[in-house]
């Protein structure tokens, strides 16, 4: 038995089905999840100390590679100084100005400790700010693990095929209206009949966790359009595409304002930092200033702050989104073209540094088209790309990540890899 079979045997003695979070028990694909000893720049390395490429990037945050020295300088001198104070900070300032500097949608900003924190509080406001209850939400979209969200989402919650989560009561998810995503019909007959009680849209303005769709930009606009009209609040939710297809995320990509907007992931560099933000009149209801309650006794944390400051100031550097976007694409495109000599139906696209690929003929613009994927293909490929040292996300369902530190060469000895899987998977088609 190898060392990552002896450690998953015993974590299952102790940690339910042996992992902290759902996906990382390789459910979806089968086999035996990597224990990972370390991870510096594009590679990780198990516990057999085995290297890997790793297009998983801690799920999103590893945008200038893993273990970059500066992060780990800003976050080790920031412990010397103390690991949380429960207090306000400069630093909170500073990364909060950062951050509206590259979002200026988010106007006001309050710092949380995960993604799942901020959509809860930001549906949270737009309930307090509307005084309505009900809240739309499109399917395959996945916005954390808070009740009223796990309706129809995304991620481990497809993978799993669970469509809900038991333990939510009926009485919660009923005020969760799910509509197909990029259907505007959909969206137009909803806020016709149900428009006055809608407190707000949340959406993956690029979704990721029904692996890699965009919204169209019809979709987008008539998201907007409608919520203005009928007094909602549009909340994008952007812990996954914030900083990641494009620096200002994907309203910068739409030119689409929000009224409130969710991030994580690459605002904490690694490190467990997210926040809500947007409208001063909106934020203004947040507490101590207004009715809308919500706290944290790490929230602001000096140690996760430094790591996520240091982070945004390098991603601001020239040339860094061209050359990841670059860098995406090609392995993007890499990978079809190597498939389509295979003679393997596949599909793949890829904004800034973020990636799907699809065992399919045509590209997915809804759930129900992520569904018709062929999911045989892609486990063996997954599998055959994880035996030869390189791994994705392990599920379909799930976006791949490049970041700063995967190089014109790691590219390249990735195709070179995946000529070979694919040669392998081409007999099975
Ligand atoms: N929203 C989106 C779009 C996400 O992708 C995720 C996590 N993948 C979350 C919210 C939840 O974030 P967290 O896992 O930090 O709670």
């Amino acid at each position: 038995m190898d060392r990552n079979q002896q450690l998953f045997e015993q974590a299952k003695t102790i940690i339910p089905g042996g992992v902290n979070s759902p996906v990382r028990a390789f459910g979806s694909v089968g086999g035996i999840p990597r224990f990972i000893k370390k991870a510096q720049g594009a590679y990780v390395w198990d516990e057999n100390e085995s290297r890997y490429i790793d297009y998983v990037g801690s799920w999103g945050p590893a945008i200038v590679g893993h273990a970059h020295p500066e992060v780990v300088e800003a976050v080790s001198h920031a412990a010397e100084n103390g690991l949380s104070f429960g207090a306000p900070t400069e630093n909170e300032i500073r990364i909060a100005e950062a951050i509206r500097h590259i979002m200026p949608s988010m106007e006001q900003i309050r710092l949380v400790s995960s993604g799942t924190e901020a959509t809860m509080s930001a549906i949270r406001l737009a309930r307090g700010f509307t005084k309505r209850d009900n809240i739309i939400k499109f399917e395959g979209c996945y916005h954390g693990h808070s009740d009223s969200l796990l309706v129809k989402a995304g991620s481990g919650l497809l993978t799993f095929g669970h469509p809900s989560s038991a333990g939510v009561p009926e009485d919660f998810s009923r005020h969760t209206l799910v509509l197909p995503y990029n259907d505007i019909e959909a969206l137009e007959q909803t806020f016709a009949s149900k428009g006055d009680s809608i407190a707000c849209v949340i959406v993956e303005p690029i979704a990721g966790n029904m692996n890699m769709i965009p919204a169209t930009s019809e979709f987008v606009q008539a998201m907007r359009r409608l919520t203005d009209q009928y007094g909602s609040v549009l909340i994008y939710d952007e812990v996954m595409t914030g900083f990641r297809v494009a620096l200002g995320g994907a309203q910068s990509i739409h030119g689409i304002k929000p009224d409130l907007t969710t991030i994580g992931k690459i605002i904490g560099g690694g490190m467990p930092v997210a926040a809500f933000g947007g409208r001063a009149d909106i934020m203004s209801c947040v507490s101590p200033l207004g009715p809308v309650y919500q706290a944290g006794t790490l929230s602001g944390n000096p140690v996760c702050v430094a790591a996520g400051l240091k982070t945004l100031e390098i991603i601001q550097r020239p040339d860094f989104y061209n050359t990841l976007s670059a860098r995406t694409l090609e392995l993007s495109k890499g990978l079809a073209g190597i498939a389509e000599e295979a003679n393997i139906p596949f599909t793949s696209r890829s904004i800034g540094g973020m990636f799907g690929f699809y065992f399919t003929a045509e590209l997915p613009t809804c759930f129900s088209d992520m569904q018709r994927c062929n999911q045989v293909l892609f486990k063996e490929f997954f599998h055959a790309m994880l035996a030869r040292g390189v791994a994705f996300a392990p599920s379909a369902y799930e976006s791949c990540f490049v970041s700063a530190a995967h190089n014109s060469e790691i590219i390249a000895d990735t195709l070179g890899l995946a000529a070979e899987s694919m040669t392998e998977i081409a007999r099975t088609v």
